[in-house]
């Protein structure tokens, strides 16, 4: 299978998530910011307002007593408050007390307030100076804001996980399945389960449906397999019995001729090849066509068929073999076998055959056979090789027919 770039959909699931959770989130930290703000300084207004109210006419008692004491533990216990950074009294005689933070005094954010004469509210006796701490009031907007954060951070983490571990962790595995081997597959068909105590979900629906389309396959594959296996087997066969067919004589069971010329070649490299001796021994029916004439065509076949069986069965099985060379004609290949070895089979395969009448439909026929035999020599020939056993074989039938005739040098004379 070529690479593809493949983007795993629980990637981009997360991506996608990710990205609008933030958006979400800071949206809804901006308007919470924004609401907080605005709640929290009505609140701190208040709250001033408050201060401002109770406090005002003992710090109005203090000054028209003239207790600085009293003013400044006043003061000191206004500006502990969380959401009071500095207070300032301002008495009209001169006199100045401060607590908090000295550096916030004369902020824009400052609230002021009066105080009045005791006795006569008409009558102002100096002013309070209050600065709110915003730090206090930014920690707590910050702090309703990071809870806000934080839970949807949570929430997001807890999405991710969720999503891993129900859709992309098994997409994997059916992933690995269905693009692994069938070894491979038996393995994964266990762990693409996701536990048995659960109801059934797509992903299930989608891995059953690959086991069930996979066993199909396997199934089909097997069949197909058989089939290609047997028409293999048939065709091996039927090419067996065609080459059957163009090596042997189908009358004879001998071989032919067309195998002759191929093997003969052989033969003579091997024997020259090991050292070793190579003879053919040419053997010819004799007056044959009286046979034919007198018996009819198929006795004669019925008499070829009865001498090459005597020839087969005289030869050493898987060493000689015997070739149907023509009509009435046969050679015997023996490896192995010197001249006078040679002549020693022919005269037995002669014998046996002229050993008895042939009994075919009643009558009896006296069958011979005569023999030429010569050795291969070294470096020769095959086609003169052949021309010498072949006239032995004619030196044979002239010296009077049903003999064995092997090669001398005096034959090149015939
Ligand atoms: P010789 O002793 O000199 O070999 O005489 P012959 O009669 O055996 O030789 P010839 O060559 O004159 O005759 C061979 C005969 O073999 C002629 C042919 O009709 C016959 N023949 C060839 N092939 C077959 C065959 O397949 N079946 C039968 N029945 N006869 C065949
Ligand atoms: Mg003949
Ligand atoms: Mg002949």
């Amino acid at each position: 299978m070529a690479d593809i770039e493949v983007q795993s959909v629980t990637r981009r699931l997360i991506q996608r998530i990710t990205v609008y959770s933030v958006v979400c989130v800071l949206t809804i930290c901006v308007a919470q910011g924004w609401y907080s703000w605005h709640h929290m300084s009505e609140e701190f207004d208040k709250s001033l307002l408050l201060i401002g109210e109770t406090q005002l006419p003992l710090l109005a008692v203090s000054v028209w007593d003239a207790e600085p004491m009293a003013i400044e533990r006043q003061l000191a216990h206004i500006s502990q408050r969380p959401y009071i950074a500095y207070a300032r009294l301002t008495a009209d005689v001169g006199a100045v007390f401060e607590a908090g933070n000295p550096a916030l005094h004369g902020r824009p954010n400052a609230r002021m307030f009066n105080l009045a004469q005791p006795n006569d509210h008409e009558v102002s006796i100096g002013t309070l100076e209050l600065v709110p701490d915003l730090s206090f009031l930014y920690l707590e907007i910050g702090r309703s804001v990071g809870f806000t954060l934080v839970g949807y951070l949570i929430l997001c983490c807890l999405i991710i996980l969720l999503l891993k571990r129900e859709v992309e962790r098994p997409l994997r595995h059916v992933l690995e399945y269905v693009t692994g081997s069938p070894q491979q597959r038996s393995k994964q068909m266990q762990s693409v389960g996701r536990g048995e105590d659960r109801r059934k979900d797509e992903i299930d629906m989608v891995v059953e449906g690959f086991q069930t389309l996979h066993q199909k396959i396997d199934l089909r594959m097997r069949e197909l397999d058989a089939e290609v296996e047997s028409r293999t087997n048939a065709l091996q066969s039927a090419m067996e019995s065609i080459h059957q067919l163009s090596i042997m004589d189908p009358l004879t069971a001998c071989y032919n001729r067309r195998l002759f010329n191929e093997r003969i070649v052989e033969e003579a490299e091997r024997a020259e090849r090991l050292q070793r001796p190579l003879t053919l021994v040419f053997a010819d029916i004799d007056f044959f066509k009286r046979v034919n004439d007198k018996h009819g065509h198929s006795v004669g076949d019925q008499v070829l068929c009865h001498v090459s069986a005597i020839m087969r069965r005289e030869i050493r099985e898987s060493v000689d073999w015997v070739v149907r060379y023509g009509g009435e004609e046969f050679v015997l290949v023996l490896p192995g076998t010197d001249q006078d070895q040679a002549v020693g089979t022919a005269e037995r395969v002669r014998v046996a055959i002229a050993a008895g009448p042939l009994h075919v439909r009643g009558q009896d026929i006296i069958v011979t056979c005569s023999f030429g035999v010569a050795q291969y020599q070294s470096g020769e020939a095959t086609s003169a090789w052949l021309d010498r056993v072949d006239k032995c074989l004619y030196g044979a039938k002239q010296a009077g027919r049903n003999r064995v005739r092997a090669w001398e040098n005096q034959d090149i004379q015939i």
